[in-house]
């Protein structure tokens, strides 16, 4: 049997993976059980309209084994099948399948392997960890059934074979454990029963596997009392290892919240529940769902380099991306969780531009969602909401710095600074609502901690006069409220400003006067300092204290020992 050539666009693929170097093989798994789900939902289709099938909806299952021996994974399905033209055409050359997206995005930069784990990759992928692959199909309706072989780039060869039913079995014989690879450990159970989970956990239709458990069973010798020694036996039992349906697929009415709470803790690796759950089912420009939490605590690693942002990315049950960055604005990062999109399955794989686009609905769109859910925790459950704002208030503090404004209206009123009056955290939306009617500013004073701020003698005439000031103590704050210049119209101001709108006309005329007449104290206390200030000033700001420190030109002496610091 002659052996036939891979089309020149095929072979590069699949010299790609023969030679790869990515590190997550165990993918090629994940593309040839899609790739038996698929033809299964071909099958299933059919019999819906034709009684020939002879197969319910329940007979459909994918099994995969492993063949420590012979060193071989084999996937089989009973589903559509393939006849010897469509083995030709699907697995000679790369035709309308996602592999050819793949192939376009790759280009010649074979370095850029990250992809690989992104994209569905497809078939060709077994050939990162396989010597050699063999398909035995039947396609329904056909009595003959056929054999495709190959053992990487040289070609294949397909010749007729035998088989009872129809459908697909791919056999994957493992190249032999190489330098720092050890392609063996496929052959585990645990290692494959991981694998699946992994990856193919919401797959609709049953994976089956043999398991391996243990059970006690009668021996023929006898105890001393007469009764028969019991020993342990491993048996094999086949059992469905995926889930099937996924979580956030299910109904609302159908999972409680203990067991979306459940699900975050094990998926993410949380000890504690999340603040919040938000689940969402859209319908539209893109169709997809999602669920999302919003973490109680920060990890250790958040606001690291290493902390990977990112939501799960599945389509039609197949996880596609582990930490899609892109479907998650920068100031809402700490949030994790899942979307499922089947709109994207067409796309992603096969046209980019499309599903960048799609992506960025679903981002804007969770965006809002998101959003919304802050602001009722904020509204319904303060202490849950600070708990929340301790851990990530920096990182909406951070939106609004790095935003340049262009996020004051979504994340200004999430925002808590600490209140000289309620002594605790408040909102903007408070404080302005708080305000006197003849209160001109949002007062603000920066410092390294409520204790001193309390004591700084600019904000006991504000004080004095019944208005609340806000505690700044972060040493982004001041640079928040500097791009958000106002809030509900109202003007931020520093309490160690000039001009802090308390005193009247006469009041300013006064201190002038005073000025002038005084000038030669001032102009001595600024000498005898020797240029460590750069005026002396009379001010009617201070009230039990006789002197201050105020900076020039609208910035704070922290913002200035900031700069300061950063530049030393
Ligand atoms: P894709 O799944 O994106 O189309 P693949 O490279 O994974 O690309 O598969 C190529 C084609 O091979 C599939 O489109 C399908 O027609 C065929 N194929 C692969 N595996 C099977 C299978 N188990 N049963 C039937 N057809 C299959
Ligand atoms: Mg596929």
């Amino acid at each position: 049997m002659a052996k036939k050539q891979f089309k020149s666009e095929s072979k590069r693929l699949l010299d790609l993976m023969v030679n790869s170097i990515y590190t997550h093989k165990e993918i090629f798994l994940r593309e040839i059980i899609s790739n038996a789900s698929d033809a299964i939902d071909k099958l299933c289709y059919i019999s819906l309209t034709d009684d020939k099938v002879g197969l319910n909806r329940d007979d459909f299952k994918i099994t995969v084994t492993a063949d420590k021996e012979n060193r071989t994974i084999t996937v089989s399905d009973n589903g559509i099948g393939m006849t010897a033209e469509e083995l030709e055409q699907n697995l000679g050359v790369i035709a309308k399948s996602g592999s050819l997206q793949f192939k376009k995005d790759i280009g010649d930069k074979k370095e850029d392997v990250d992809i690989i784990g992104q994209f569905g990759v497809g078939f060709y992928s077994a050939f990162m960890v396989a010597s050699k692959v063999t398909v035995v199909t039947r396609a329904y309706g056909q009595e003959e059934a056929n054999m495709w072989v190959s053992t990487g780039s040289d070609g294949y060869t397909i010749t007729p074979c035998e088989k009872d039913s129809a459908g697909t079995e791919i056999i994957i014989a493992l190249k032999e454990d190489e330098e720092g690879e050890s392609y063996g450990e496929f052959l585990e159970e645990h290692e494959l029963h991981r694998i699946i989970k992994k990856y193919s956990d919401y797959i609709r239709w049953p994976i089956v596997m043999d398991v391996t458990k243990s059970r006690q069973v009668e021996t023929d010798e006898t105890d001393k009392d007469g009764s028969k020694k019991k020993t342990w036996e491993d048996y094999t039992e086949k059992e469905v290892v995926n889930s099937r349906v996924p979580i956030w697929q299910r109904s609302r009415s159908e999972v409680s919240d203990e067991e979306c709470m459940q699900f975050y803790k094990e998926k993410f690796f949380d000890m504690e529940d999340p603040v919040s759950v938000i689940r969402i089912s859209a319908e539209g420009a893109v169709t997809y769902k999602a669920m999302l939490f919003i973490p109680a605590k920060a990890p250790y690693d958040y606001y690291t380099r290493e902390y990977k942002s990112g939501l799960q990315l599945y389509t039609s049950g197949v996880m596609i991306m582990e930490t899609c960055a892109d479907l998650l604005p920068e100031h809402f990062r700490f949030v994790r969780g899942i979307v499922d999109s089947q709109d994207l399955s067409l796309n992603i794989s096969r046209e980019m531009l499309q599903h960048d686009r799609q992506l960025k609905v679903i981002e804007t769109n969770l965006e809002k969602k998101i959003k919304a859910e802050l602001k009722r925790l904020l509204e319904n459950d303060y202490d849950k909401y600070a708990a929340f704002y301790k851990s990530f208030g920096l990182q909406l503090k951070y939106g609004i710095v790095n935003g340049y404004g262009a996020n004051r209206d979504l994340l200004s009123d999430l925002i808590m600074f600490y209140s000289s009056k309620a002594e605790k955290l408040i909102t903007l939306a408070d404080y302005v609502k708080n305000m006197p009617e003849d209160q001109k500013y949002i007062y603000y004073a920066c410092g390294e901690s409520v204790q001193k701020l309390d004591k700084l003698p600019q904000a006991e005439n504000v004080r004095e006069k019944g208005y609340e000031i806000l505690y700044l103590t972060d040493d982004v704050d001041e640079f928040v409220v500097k791009t958000l210049i106002r809030f509900e119209e109202k003007e931020f101001r520093s309490v160690n400003d000039d001009d802090l709108g308390l005193e009247t006309e006469e009041e300013k005329k006064e201190t002038e006067k005073l000025e002038t007449e005084n000038k030669d104290v001032l102009d001595f206390i600024k000498e005898s300092l020797g240029g460590k200030i750069a005026a002396a000033k009379l001010s009617h700001k201070l009230k039990s204290h006789p002197v201050c420190l105020t900076a020039q030109g609208g910035i704070s002496l922290e913002m200035e020992r900031y700069f300061a610091a950063t530049q030393g």
